[in-house]
This record gives C-alpha cells, structure tokens and sequence, in this order.
C-alpha cells in the first residue's frame, strides 16, 4: 500500500509540523481500510503560534479596503469553482455522503464566498439626522480582531466557509480547528485561499483534537469572536469558555426536526420530502427530519409509503452515482445509531424497516446502517427527544392540527420545521407557530440557501444566526461615530432643548 500524504498545519502562510511530532490519520468511512492522508496532531503550543500569526496579520488586513478583500474572495470562489469536482470527490471519501451531496457542500462554499466578496462593497452603515445643528451622525462596521472556529464533519466545506468567509470580508483573521473526521476539506479550502492571495496570517489552520486544540483556541485572549457548530453539549462547554472573557460567540448545535403532515397533504410528495430530510447525508445533519408527524387519517397509508422507499434506497459508497445514502461517519457513530435503535424497540415503538447494521460484501469495510423507521413513537420515548444523527426515523400519528403544533413544539430544540399541506391558513399558521429558526411550506426540513439566515432558537443556539447579512452582526461591531461642524461645544439631550 502507498504511503500516505502527510498534511501540515498552515500558520503564518507556511505549510508547518506540529511541535508535538505526533499525527493522526484520515480514514474512508465507505472503506475503513483506506486512509486518505496523515494530519497533525497539534498541541496548544501550535495553537499559540498560529494565534500570534493571527494576531500579527490582523494589524494590516483590517486596513486594507474591504472592497480590495472582497477582489481575493472573487478568486478563492473562482478556484473553488474550478476545483469543485475534486474537491467533492476529496470530501466523500473523507466523511461518506454521496459524491451529489458533496457537490452540494462545495457548492455552499462557492456561493458563500461569492456572496461574501459582494459584501466587501456593502457592509452598510446608515446616516441618520443629528438633534443639533451643523452635526452629522452615521455608523460604521468595525472588525474585532482574531476569531477561532470549530467545524463539525458533516459538512467539511461549507461550514467552515459560512465562518471564514464573512469573517475575512470584516477585516478579522482567522484560527480554524477542523473536526478530527474532517481535515482534508479544510486544509483544501485553507490551500486554495492562501494560492488565490490571502496573505501570511490571515487564515491559519491547526488539526488535533477537540480538548487539546480546540480548548486552547477558544480559552486564549486574543481571540475575540468563537463560532462553533457542533453538538449541543459541546457548545455549552464553548459557552462557558467565553463568557467570563465576554467574547463573543456564536453557536450552531442540535436539532430533532419535525415534519408536519396534514390530512389533506399530496402524499406523494411528503414522502419525497420525508425520505430525503431523514436519510440525506445518512441521517447526519443538524436540519435532518428526525420526526415525522402525520394526521390519522392517512397516517397508515403514510407509514407504508415511507417504509416501501426507505427500503428502496441504494446504501454504498457515495462515488458511485447510483448511491442513494452512504455510511455513518465512523463506528462510534454507527454504534450510536444501533444503540439508539435498540432503545427504541425496548420502549415499545414499532420497528418497520431498517433496524440494523449493513453487512456482506463491501458492506464489511465500511460503518453502513440500514435506513430505519420506527412508527408509533410516543412523547415520552428517548427516540422522541434525543438527537440520534443518523438514519433513524420517528413517525407518529395526530388528531387535531393544535396537537400537531403541540407536538411539533416538544423539543428542547428549534432549528427547522415542515409542513405538507394544502390549507393556505394552516401553513401560515405553522410558519407563526412552529418555533423554530427555518421554517419550510411542502419543502423537506433541509434545504437552507446561503442568503437566509440560518440557525435555530431553544437549545439549538444563542440567538446568533450564520449566512446572509445576519451573520455580519457576528464578525463585526458597531460604531456610531458623530461629527460636530458647529465649532461649539453641543451637549446633548441639554443644548436642543
Ligand atoms: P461535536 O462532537 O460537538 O464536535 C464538533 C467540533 O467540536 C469538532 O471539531 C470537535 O473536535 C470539537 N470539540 C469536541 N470537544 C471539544 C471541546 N471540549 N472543546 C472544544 N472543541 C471540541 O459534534 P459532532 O459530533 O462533530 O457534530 C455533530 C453535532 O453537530 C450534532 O449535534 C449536530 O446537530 C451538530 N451540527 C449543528 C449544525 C448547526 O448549524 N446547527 C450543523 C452541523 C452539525 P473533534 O472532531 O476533534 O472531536
Ligand atoms: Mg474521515
């Protein structure tokens, strides 16, 4: 077997070793048997010089006109662009989604780039009219400094550009710890930046794990602003992290989505929208529909709908085009999932199709999970409550369309929502009511484009959102600056009365 590439750390515009020697490996989850590169595994030193270099870079880099910023944004989109097919290709064999999800991923960050180069010749302030006379008011987008981020795996690529890319056109720079599953799409976004003109210092990167890399990064003064996305338990320990410090943090965490189907719902197209919300990316994203409610009146008729196509899906390997759902992202994932499914049948759920791990063949070397859906789950059960990530869904049936915003509304999260129905009212209705950040009318619970605000209310998030204009608020300060051209001392409140 070929020996692997060894990948660095970037700091300060050089590809560096960890101070630790030690590194970690890249596995194919599709195959476990194929490791896709070697990455450092860094300790808190390598994060101190990266946040030096950070540090250092930022003194120039917020000078420099956010529309000159925005020019070397236009060229990393462009790259991106160019490089999108094997950039995806890097990227499903590196976490498993299949090669047209992946596509998606790296098309997020194009567009998010793109859309970020724009801002550089935006970023509005206002003016507004002094109280006094011969005084003018306005405000203006200041950036604050270094901002250290923390990615997840489920999508390598697009999520860290929803932090970088707004981040940059600000004026700040960058630390970025990839997830441990994940670091290949990081160090080729990272790459492609550095070759399309972002100078030394600008963005770094250090891969290692969560404790000995990611604790350091947020725990450091320097850094100002922490986005995180990630598991909710994870976020709290982020939050706690900056708090003391007032920094200012952004979190992106949980979700046990719902999907609401009415009576007088297309079936058909509920279906669609249930089978890809629910098994797209393996189960795997924050806005997966992990419960599906549907009205008694066509409930069964539903149930079997759904276990007819989930027992239809292609389960492989993602770069095989006629694959409909790839693996979990490692074991630990994988036994979750199957611990998960275990506690659902012993709390007396229905199991209807799935239910087990994938083996035989090809399916040895890799972490595959059947498509699994349990009906005539209740309230009270774990797989009601708990986020599983994976593929495993929760039908339950309805009376009233109160009861279903009631139901849609028992969860400790809030990140998206669904409804199928035909009734103008009660899609309107819902929308008001479902409380949750992303809301979708006979659309799945995924889908998100990058100029809406994303994120999630309850314990999804802190009130923060990523994408569109919104995530500005988080890479940015305001400043009101006002300029008297009286040439006498105006006190307000006092002089205009
Ligand atoms: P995770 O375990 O919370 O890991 C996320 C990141 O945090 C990884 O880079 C991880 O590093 C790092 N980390 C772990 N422990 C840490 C610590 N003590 N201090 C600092 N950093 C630490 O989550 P995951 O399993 O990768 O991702 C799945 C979760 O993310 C799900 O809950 C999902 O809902 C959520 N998610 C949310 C959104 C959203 O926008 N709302 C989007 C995608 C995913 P290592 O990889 O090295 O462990
Ligand atoms: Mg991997």
């Amino acid at each position: 077997m070929a020996t692997p590439t060894v990948y660095k750390n970037f700091i300060n515009g050089e590809w560096v070793e960890s101070k630790s020697g030690a590194t970690f490996e890249n596995r194919n989850p599709a195959d476990t048997n194929e490791v896709l590169g070697v990455f450092q595994q860094s300790t808190a030193e390598d994060v101190d010089t990266a946040i030096s270099a950070a540090a250092e870079a930022y003194k120039k880099w917020r000078l420099m006109p956010a529309p000159k910023r925005g020019e070397i944004l236009f060229k990393v989109a462009d790259r991106l662009l160019r490089e999108k097919e094997s950039l995806s290709q890097d990227m499903t064999k590196e976490m498993g989604k299949v090669i047209a999800e992946t596509r998606g991923d790296t098309q997020e960050a194009i567009d998010m780039t793109f859309y970020m180069a724009g801002e550089g010749r935006r970023q509005f302030g206002f003016t507004t009219p002094s109280e006094m006379m011969n005084k003018f008011n306005m405000t203006i987008r200041q950036p604050l400094g270094v901002c250290g981020f923390i990615t997840p795996w489920n999508f390598p690529m697009a999520i860290p550009s929803w932090k970088m890319m707004p981040a940059l056109i600000c004026g700040n720079t960058v630390v970025i710890k990839p997830a441990t599953d994940t670091p290949l799409s990081v160090v080729n976004l990272v790459k492609i930046c550095h070759e399309e003109g972002i100078p030394p210092g600008v963005v770094n990167l250090v891969t290692g794990s969560g404790s000995k890399v990611g604790q350091p990064l947020i725990q450091d003064d320097r850094v100002k602003v922490v986005s995180f996305t990630g598991s909710t338990e994870v976020g709290r320990k982020v939050a706690e992290s900056c708090a003391p410090k007032f920094k200012h943090s952004c979190l992106e965490m949980g979700g046990k989505n719902v999907q609401i189907v009415m009576d007088d719902a297309n079936l058909d197209l509920a279906v669609d929208g249930a089978i890809w919300g629910a098994f797209g990316t393996t189960g795997q994203r924050c806005t997966a529909t992990s419960r599906l409610i549907v009205h008694k009146d066509v409930y069964k008729k539903m149930v079997d709908k759904m276990v007819d196509a989930a027992n239809k899906l292609k389960v492989g390997n993602g770069l095989d085009a006629s694959t409909q759902m790839g693996p979990c992202i490692n074991q630990g994932q994988l036994d979750t999932v199957l611990s998960y499914i275990e506690i659902g049948k012993k709390e007396g759920a229905k199991l209807m199709c799935g239910g087990e791990q994938l083996t035989g063949g090809d399916y040895d070397k890799g972490c595959f999970a059947k498509p699994t859906i349990f009906s005539d789950v209740t309230q009270e059960m774990r797989i009601w409550k708990e986020e599983i990530f994976g593929p495993v869904l929760s039908i339950a049936p309805f009376d009233t369309f109160e009861q279903a915003i009631e139901m849609a509304n028992d969860t400790e999260y809030g990140l998206s929502g669904s409804i199928y129905t035909q009734d103008v009212n009660r899609a309107y209705t819902a929308m008001r009511d479902v409380n949750v950040g992303i809301f979708y009318v006979n659309a799945p619970t995924i889908g998100a484009e990058t100029h809406l605000p994303f994120g999630g209310t309850k314990n999804t998030g802190n009130g923060h959102r990523e994408a569109a204009t919104a995530t500005l608020e988080v890479y940015s300060e305001w400043k009101s600056v006002y300029v008297d051209f009286s040439g006498t001392i105006q006190r307000a409140q006092i002089d205009n009365q």
